[in-house]
């Protein structure tokens, strides 16, 4: 069995009258520790796919399952331990706490957290010890992005999904946001969820799934993965 699947997924948005296809019969399969990317236009459903796997967001209808366990089936309690324990976000904005410094908002997170990594030395991982007592405002954004990265590394989740990582950040800059990535999900065997637009990304996923209009057109599988560079 894989480690995470959707199975004829819908999502509907209702606002007042107006309803809204988010997501229609979208079906895909995920291995534990692959690198998977998620693309397609604005608009095409692709922060929705997050979200349901996220457990933020329900299914109108289908079968979201993640570790052995239908998302739709956990109870309230669950799915707020779910979130806390099982899942690591990544956002576009970093979300950081400003009066904060980077070690404080790494701990943060790690207090809440069931089986947390060392935070200093999570900070480490990403290339930021040196700067681990700077605040929020005193890095650049590619160094806000890899705070948020140990963030949610030190949960030490078993799924990381990162909604445009590299959003706010110059091309380069978001290569190396999106070479972190990768590394991690290789050196830790964590399986990583990640929408961008970047293109240096292709070459590094194990899998590719195209959202289009609320429906997935298809599932690339990297056959020759390129080294990159
Ligand atoms: P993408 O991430 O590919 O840009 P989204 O998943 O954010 O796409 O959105 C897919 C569709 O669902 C869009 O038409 C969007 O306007 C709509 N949508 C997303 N979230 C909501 C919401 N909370 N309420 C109503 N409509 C929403
Ligand atoms: P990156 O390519 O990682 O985003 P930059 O080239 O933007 O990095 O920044 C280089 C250095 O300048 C970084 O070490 C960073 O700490 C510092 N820096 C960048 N932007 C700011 C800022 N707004 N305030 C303080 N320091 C900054």
């Amino acid at each position: 069995m894989s480690f995470l699947s959707l199975e004829h997924v819908s999502k509907q948005y209702k606002t007042g009258e107006v309803v809204t296809d988010a997501l229609r019969d979208v079906s895909f399969e995920i291995d534990e520790g692959e690198f998977v990317v998620i693309v397609g236009p604005s608009g095409a459903g692709k922060t929705t796919v997050l979200n349901l796997l996220g457990g933020m967001e329900s299914v109108t209808g289908g079968v979201i399952a993640v570790a052995g366990r239908r998302v739709s089936d956990l109870s309230k309690k669950e799915l707020t331990a779910y979130r806390r324990h099982d899942i690591g976000f990544v956002f576009q904005f970093y979300n950081l706490i400003q009066n904060l410094t980077a070690l404080e908002n790494v701990e943060l997170a790690s207090q809440i957290s069931r089986a947390p990594l060392d935070a200093g030395k999570t900070l480490e991982e990403v290339g930021l010890g040196e700067r681990k007592n700077n605040f929020p405002a005193q890095l650049s954004g590619g160094e806000q992005q890899r705070v948020a990265i140990a963030r949610a590394l030190c949960k030490n989740p078993r799924l990381l999904l990162c909604d445009e990582p590299t959003g706010a950040l110059d091309y380069a800059t978001g290569k190396d946001v999106l070479r972190l990535l990768h590394e991690t999900c290789r050196d830790k065997g964590m399986t990583v969820i990640v929408i961008t637009h970047n293109q240096a990304i292709t070459p590094m996923a194990d899998k590719v799934i195209h959202i289009k209009n609320g429906r997935q057109e298809r599932v690339l599988k990297n056959i020759a993965p390129q080294s990159v560079e």
